[in-house]
C-alpha cells in the first residue's frame, strides 16, 4: 500500500500554474491522510477565494496517486480564500558551514573512495565532519565506512520527524543506500531522486558540521544538477584518474558547477590512481592510465590540482574491509592529508 511519504512525493511533482511552485512546497498541499483500507485523504488550500487552477491541481494530484497506485481511493478537499499556514522546513543543516561535493565525470574514478578517505583526515584534522551518500546509481559509503546493517532511525524535534544519521570512527553518515534496494536506483527518475535527495539531506540530524561532504553520482544529469542548485554549496572538488576519456566528461561536470544561476567554486581536481608503485618497487612507477592528464585538464580549465592518489593495493583492500586508508598513519595517508590542506585552506580563509 502506498504511504503518505510516497504520496507527498509524487505531489511535489504537480505544480500550481501561476505560481510555478510545486504544491508541497507552496504550502497547497495541507494535509495528507490514508485512513483505514487505504483511503486517501488530500485537503488543499488555495489562497484565492476562486483559484481558478484549484480543480485542475486537484485532478492531477489524483490522477498522479493512481498512476503509482491504480487501487487508490483518493478524496480531495479544496478550500479556497484562506491563507495556508507555511509549511514548517526541516533544518536539519542548519548547524553545517561547508557543504563540498565530490563528484566526477563517470563511475569508477574512485569518488566514493576519495571521499571517505578526505572525511577521514578532515576529521582527524580536528573539524567535525558528515557524509551524505547521494550516488543512487550506486552508493557505497555504508561499506566503506562497514555500517552497512545501520537502520536509520526517527528522532522528533520540534514536532518533526528527523533521521539520525549512522556514526563511524566520528563520522556521521547518511546514505540512500540505508533506503533503497540495488535495483530500485534503476527506476528512479529526475524529480522522485531529486526530492528524495533533498528530504534525505535536511530531514538528517547533522547537528554541528564543519563539513558535510556529499559523494555525487557520476555524470551531469538533471539530479546532479538539481543538487548543484538546491543546496547551497561551498565548492566542488572533482575526481577524475589521468585517463583521456575520464578527462573529457570532467570538463562537463566542472562547467555544470561553475554555470550560470549554479554558480558553485570548483575547489580543485584530484588525479586518482595517477600511477601505480608495487610494493616490492616501491621507487617504480607505472603510468597506467596516462600520465598527468587530470593535472593538465586543471591547468587548461583554469582550476587548481589539488593533488594526486596513486593506485595502491592497500587502499582498495581498506576501503573493502570498511577502514579507509587515512584511519591508520601510512604513506597513502599523505596523499589525503595533502588536499584536504588545500581545501581547507580555501574554505576556512
Ligand atoms: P566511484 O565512486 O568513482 O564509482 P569507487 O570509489 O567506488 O569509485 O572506486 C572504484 C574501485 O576502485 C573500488 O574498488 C575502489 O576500492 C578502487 N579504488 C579507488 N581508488 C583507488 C586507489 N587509489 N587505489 C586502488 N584502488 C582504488
Amino acid at each position: 500500500m502506498i504511504t503518505r511519504e510516497e504520496i507527498v512525493n509524487i505531489l511535489q511533482g504537480i505544480t500550481h500554474p501561476e505560481s510555478g511552485k510545486n504544491i508541497v512546497e507552496g504550502g497547497i498541499l495541507q494535509e495528507v491522510t490514508v485512513g483505514e483500507g487505504g483511503k486517501i485523504h488530500l485537503t488543499l488550500v488555495f489562497r484565492r477565494r476562486r483559484d481558478p487552477f484549484a480543480k485542475s491541481v486537484a485532478t492531477r494530484a489524483k490522477l498522479a496517486i493512481e498512476a503509482a497506485e491504480a487501487e487508490a481511493q483518493v478524496e480531495i478537499l479544496i478550500r479556497e480564500g484562506e491563507e495556508a499556514p507555511k509549511p514548517r522546513q526541516h533544518e536539519g543543516m542548519k548547524d553545517v558551514k561547508n557543504i563540498v561535493a565530490v563528484a566526477s565525470g563517470k563511475g569508477g574514478v574512485g569518488k566514493s573512495t576519495v571521499t571517505a578517505n578526505l572525511a577521514v583526515e578532515l576529521h582527524k584534522m580536528g573539524y567535525k565532519v558528515g557524509v551524505l551518500d547521494a550516488d543512487i546509481y550506486g552508493p557505497s559509503q555504508p561499506k566503506l565506512f562497514g555500517v552497512e546493517d545501520f537502520e536509520p532511525w526517527a528522532e522528533q524535534v520540534d514536532g518533526l520527524d528527523y533521521i539520525a544519521p549512522a556514526e563511524s570512527e566520528g563520522i556521521k553518515i547518511n546514505s540512500i543506500g540505508f533506503y533503497i534496494g540495488r535495483e530500485d536506483a534503476l527506476v528512479w527518475r529526475g524529480p522522485m531522486a531529486t526530492n528524495a535527495l533533498k528530504q534525505l539531506i535536511n530531514q538528517t540530524l547533522w547537528g554541528e558540521l564543519d563539513f558535510l561532504l556529499i559523494d555525487m553520482p557520476p555524470g551531469t544529469g538533471d539530479v546532479q544538477i538539481s543538487i548543484a542548485e538546491n543546496l547551497s554549496l561551498a565548492g566542488a572538488v572533482i575526481v577524475s584518474t589521468p585517463q583521456k576519456v575520464a578527462t573529457a566528461d570532467v570538463v562537463r561536470g566542472m562547467k555544470m558547477f561553475e554555470a550560470e544561476g549554479i554558480g558553485v567554486p570548483v575547489l580543485g581536481v584530484v588525479e586518482n590512481m595517477a600511477f601505480f608503485s608495487p610494493a616490492e618497487l616501491p621507487d617504480h612507477r607505472y603510468y597506467i592510465f596516462g600520465r598527468g592528464g587530470a593535472r593538465q585538464m586543471a591547468e587548461s580549465a583554469g582550476v587548481d590540482f589539488l593533488g594526486e592518489i596513486p593506485l595502491i593495493q592497500a587502499i582498495a583492500e581498506n576501503s573493502d574491509a570498511g577502514t579507509p586508508i587515512a584511519l591508520g598513519s601510512s604513506e597513502e595517508e599523505k596523499y589525503y592529508a595533502e588536499i584536504c590542506r588545500k581545501i581547507v585552506e580555501k574554505l576556512m580563509k
